[in-house]
């Protein structure tokens, strides 16, 4: 499962991944990291069975984590399944069945380039 992380100015230059990974010796895999002198956002992957333990190590260390379960919607009435968003995302969560975009929602790592490309509007994300 991926996890979102915001962290707050005044903790982001703690070595807050690698405490949390040393004190649940989770797996876990950066997905997407956002971060610069004062604050940042950061998507993990996690596996599912530590994900609530990672979750709660990371909320008493000041970090505000949301579980990205439903990362990008899109507006079925809007989509017109030109594929753009298909060309575009970098973790392939998009690809056509018969011609019809489908999404796998569990690809997603929130990038946001869906949303900027899609010539329709179609796209958002929900945790923005
Ligand atoms: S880019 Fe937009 S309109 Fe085109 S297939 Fe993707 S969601 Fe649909
Ligand atoms: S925000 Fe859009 S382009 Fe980025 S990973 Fe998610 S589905 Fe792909």
């Amino acid at each position: 499962m991926k996890l979102m992380l915001h962290v707050a100015p005044g903790i982001v230059r703690y070595p807050l991944i690698a405490s949390v990974i040393l004190e649940t010796s989770a797996l876990v895999n950066i997905e997407r990291a956002s971060i610069d002198a004062v604050s940042g956002e950061i998507v993990l992957e996690v596996p599912s069975e530590k994900c609530t333990e990672v979750k709660e190590a990371f909320e008493r260390r000041g970090v505000r984590v949301v579980p990205l379960e439903i990362p990008v919607i899109r507006d079925e009435n809007e989509c017109v399944h030109c594929g753009a968003c298909i060309s575009i995302c970098p973790t392939a969560t998009f690809r056509f069945e018969d011609w019809l975009l489908v999404a796998d929602s569990g690809k997603c790592i929130q990038c946001g380039a869906c949303v900027v490309g899609c010539p329709q509007r179609a796209l958002k994300l929900v945790l923005k």
